[in-house]
């Protein structure tokens, strides 16, 4: 994120709608309220952009890779990406269609993440599977079903894992080989009507709630 950027904040004069926005200082001056036309008041308190500490990465004894099973969005695959980066994977196997770096568009959504995450592309996802198993990679998918148990009741020892998530298509799911062959089924518990989560949010809970078990 760059630093330079400053925001103000403007706010709506007319007390019935007190509509309130920051207001980048290189855009062209608003004077006008965009809701009512009403004129705009600067509240004069600049925006401060809040850094995150970084923490040292993750020791190699606990090492989460991923395999992306046919990714149809270049939007999720560009968001995993950014995700993987800020919690420390290692490495994503991009399979079968799942949009892969070499496409320009992907940096829109990954915004440089794409060059520090080490990836692969598998034409196949199966085999990419068995190829992480031999290597010693845990398989564990995150995927609904009568199988699966739930994630946050993992216990995990944080000795030499090797685990690689799989996170299937958007509407597919995980090819059902992949999963027959998958050590752990996890869920994420839902509330509410819907049937799953977009997948790189589920991803984004998965990943971190690994890295800090
Ligand atoms: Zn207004």
């Amino acid at each position: 994120m760059k630093k330079n950027l400053s925001f103000q904040t403007k706010e709506c004069t007319n007390k019935n709608c007190r509509f309130r926005f920051p207001l980048m200082e290189s855009e062209a001056v608003i004077n006008t309220c965009p809701k009512c036309e009403s004129p705009l008041k600067d509240i004069g308190i600049p925006y401060d952009r809040h850094s995150v500490q970084k923490e040292d990465p993750s020791p190699d004894s606990f090492e989460i890779h991923v395999l992306l099973d046919n990714i149809r969005s270049l939007y999720n695959v560009g968001s995993v990406f950014r995700t993987a980066e800020s919690v420390g994977v290692k490495k994503l196997h991009l399979c079968g269609m799942t949009t892969t770096p070499d496409n320009p568009r992907l940096a829109k959504t990954a915004i440089g993440a794409e060059d520090l995450v080490a990836w692969e592309h598998h034409n196949n996802g199966l085999d990419a599977a068995k190829m992480l198993q031999e290597q010693g990679f845990s398989l564990w998918a995150i995927e609904g079903g009568e199988e699966a148990t739930p994630l946050f009741g993992l216990n995990i020892p944080r000795d030499n894992q090797r685990i690689a998530l799989v996170i299937g298509n958007e509407l597919a799911g995980i090819d059902p080989e992949i999963m027959g062959i998958s050590e752990r089924i996890l869920y994420i518990p839902m509330q509410g009507c819907k049937e799953s989560l977009n997948l790189t949010v589920a991803f984004g809970i998965a990943a971190y709630y690994l890295r800090y078990i």
